[in-house]
């Protein structure tokens, strides 16, 4: 579904993602972790284009990332993103925050958008909050409308960059269980996390990076138990 071939992006002097081959199958739960700097956040954001790549390249569907335009916009909305810091409209209640990508993007009638949108907040458990700004939420409650806000563009994949590390220790089990369901619903994902029950209990495959390079691709089990480079050893063994 998602293909990165021979990806290479710098900041200047810095080669921030180095030589990136990467293929997400439809369906797929890849989780991304590594240490700070290593470049996983750039990973996440030259998918859906919010940084642009030096050489290589990436197809989503079989087809190019758009470069600009009405085209762009409808691959923001084929892929969604759900960041560590919400990212919701202030000035807009939960309900538009779900319902505007709708009708703005994807042309859909209001009250289509508004059954939808509570469909999806009901489904991640803020039904009851539709009414209320973000800043009368938890941070778990703000970062389950975001996730709803994603699925209402019906995306062929979400990104999740590091979703539950901005949250109280008591908040991110609700978040995690929310994206558990996803996963097990078929939905595609990337997630950048450190949160490691999650990546065993829920990837298909763990991808490690360190200094802009996938080191290491491998089943949960075998990253876990049996990590082949140093650089991961090192890494399990600061975390775990
Ligand atoms: P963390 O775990 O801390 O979130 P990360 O793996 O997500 O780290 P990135 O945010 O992708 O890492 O950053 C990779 C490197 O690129 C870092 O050295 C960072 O300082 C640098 N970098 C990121 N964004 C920019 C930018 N807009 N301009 C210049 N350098 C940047
Ligand atoms: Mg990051």
């Amino acid at each position: 579904l998602v293909v990165l071939s021979g990806v290479n992006k710098h900041f200047g002097a810095l080669h921030v993602l180095q030589n990136i081959d990467l293929t997400i199958e439809r369906g797929e739960v890849v989780v991304v972790i590594g240490p700070s700097g290593s470049g996983k956040s750039t990973l996440c954001r030259t998918i859906n284009r919010l940084e642009t790549i030096d050489s290589g390249e990436i197809s989503i569907d079989g087809k190019p990332l758009p470069q600009e335009g009405k085209e762009l916009a409808r691959l923001r909305a084929d892929v969604g993103m759900v960041f560590q810091s919400f990212n919701l409209f202030a000035h807009r209640t939960v309900l538009e925050n779900v319902m505007l990508g709708q009708v703005k993007v994807r042309r859909k009638e209001k009250a289509a958008a508004e059954q939808h949108a509570r469909k999806l907040l009901d489904r991640v458990g803020v039904g009851s909050q539709c009414d209320k700004y973000p800043a009368q939420l938890s941070g778990g409650q703000q970062q389950r409308v975001a996730i709803a806000r994603a699925l209402a563009m019906d995306p062929k994949v979400i990104l999740f960059d590091e979703p539950t590390s901005a949250l109280d220790p008591e908040m991110i089990n609700e978040v995690l269980e929310v994206m558990q369901q996803l996963a097990r619903d078929g939905m595609t994902m990337v997630v950048v996390t450190h949160e490691m029950g999650f990546a065993r209990s829920a990837a298909n495959r763990v991808v490690f990076m360190a200094d802009g390079r996938i080191v290491e691709e491998a089943t949960p089990e075998e990253f876990f138990n049996n990590p082949r480079s140093d650089r991961a050893k090192d890494f399990l063994s600061k975390i775990l």
